[in-house]
């Protein structure tokens, strides 16, 4: 029992078994790999708009500071709690050491609801959690960006609260930013197009023609809507999509432009048509050439696995599959390729480290070179875990995190235990 202790936690802390027997690793050296190195726990006050005063409690959660600062996504959500924000730090680790990027892994956030809140409210949230951090983030200690449940405009507003305090801009704080504040071009699509770009290396890899080939994506959102689109633009037909208000399906193929735009204007996919609505857990399971799961974690369970009709599974989300689950798709290996998340969705993160760069040197480049140096980076990853899995025959998703945990565990042993 830990403070962490709960199902997010608990999948983190059983996929990191798998991999450290996998591994070998002595007994002994296990806690100091999977144990986070700080935990931060804050109360947020905030006038409201009625003139009442409401409390949100924030989480930080910096899990290793081996290889770097620490980096990683700010969460709002309901039901938020320290052990999810941990096992969301746990996967940044594994997944900054595969992409080869100087960081450990962090992650925070605040248990609220974003659309409780007037603008107003959410930008005084915004701003006191950032605040309240201030003693435990930095450019060269922890660099936040964004979640589900905070945008640009949240990375705005956490930017300039940090440098009010430091009397001077400080860009380099938080990455997510909007570009007219020292983003970078092409952050906002990053994770995405990474995820297009990852399914026609897996489409070259099993012989599937994209063009022409079908898609389901769960999580309309910057993941789920961008991913949507950069499949789309390989030709793919997209048969089913879903958020937290709606889910529509239609084998002949959705109105992509519609659908983008319905949300653009509404927020949800909510009211976007009666005709194609279906049943949610039902989308994942329906006959498609790839499945891309990008909300929420733990969506596929064992007898969701076992029923899995497609060929390649795009884990956009973090955590989208139970290790129950995991166990069931190590034996349909041949039949379901999986992109596991900390490879996945790795582009947000290796698009989130070029803009620390070029917020650091004050030097911007273009998105074309954004992209290019993107795309190098997750077709190194890619290639490495193929080979990784083939020479110890084992999954992909053994094969990255294995990867990881290697990386992080050769730099804690080559710097020693202090003192
Ligand atoms: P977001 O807040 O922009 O969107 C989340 C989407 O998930 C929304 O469309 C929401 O309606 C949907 N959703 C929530 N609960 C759902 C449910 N029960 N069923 C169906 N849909 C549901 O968040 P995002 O940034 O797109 O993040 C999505 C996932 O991708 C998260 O797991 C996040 O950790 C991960 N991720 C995000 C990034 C990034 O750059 N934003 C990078 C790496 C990983």
């Amino acid at each position: 029992m830990t403070i962490y202790t709960g199902p997010v936690f608990d999948m983190a802390r059983q996929q990191f078994r798998v991999i450290a027997d996998h591994l070998d690793i002595p007994l002994d050296e296990r806690e100091r790999l999977l144990f986070p190195k700080r935990a931060v726990t804050v109360a947020c006050p905030i006038h409201r708009d009625d003139g009442s005063v409401a409390v949100f409690h924030g989480y930080r959660v910096q899990h290793h500071l081996t290889r770097g600062p620490t980096k990683g996504g700010t969460r709002f959500s309901a039901d938020l709690r320290i052990g999810e924000v941990a096992a969301l730090a746990i996967w940044m680790s594994w997944k900054c050491a595969l992409t080869n990027l100087p960081y450990g892994g962090a992650k925070g956030g605040v248990a609220v609801d974003p659309p409780s809140l007037s603008r107003h409210e959410l930008e005084n949230l915004s701003r006191r959690y950032m605040q309240e951090m201030i003693p435990f983030v930095g450019p060269h200690t922890d660099v936040m960006a964004p979640d589900m449940g905070t945008n640009e405009q949240v990375m705005a507003w956490f930017m300039d609260t940090y440098s009010m305090h430091q009397g001077r801009t400080v860009m380099e704080i938080v990455t997510g930013k909007p570009v007219a504040s020292g983003g970078t071009e092409g952050r906002r699509e990053a994770t995405g197009r990474g995820v297009g770009f990852l399914v026609e290396r897996a489409c070259q890899k099993i012989g599937l023609n994209p063009s022409g080939a079908t898609a389901v994506v769960q999580g309309f959102g910057n993941v789920g809507s961008v991913a949507m689109q950069s499949l789309a633009e390989r030709g793919m037909r997209i048969i089913g999509v879903a958020d937290h208000t709606a889910c529509y399906y239609d084998p002949r193929g959705l109105n992509v432009n519609a659908l983008l735009k319905h949300a653009a204007a509404k927020g949800v996919l909510a009211g976007f048509s009666n005709e194609v609505a279906f049943h949610p857990r039902e989308l994942l399971a329906q006959k498609c050439d790839v499945l891309v799961p990008a909300a929420i974690e733990r969506v596929i369970d064992a007898d969701l696995a076992t029923r899995l009709q497609c060929r390649i599974l795009a884990e956009g989300a973090n955590g989208p599959t139970t290790p129950e689950a995991d166990e069931v798709l190590d034996q349909r290996r041949r039949e379901v390729f999986v992109i596991p998340d900390i490879l996945c969705n790795a582009g947000g993160v290796v698009v989130s480290y070029f803009e620390w760069v070029q917020d650091l040197q004050q030097l911007f480049w273009d998105e074309a070179e954004v992209m290019h140096r993107l795309y190098q980076v997750l077709h190194k990853a890619f290639q490495q875990v193929m080979a990784r899995a083939e020479h110890d025959g084992v999954g992909h998703r053994t094969a990255a995190m294995a990867i990881g945990v290697e990386r992080v565990r050769s730099a804690k042993n080559v710097r020693g235990l202090f003192p």
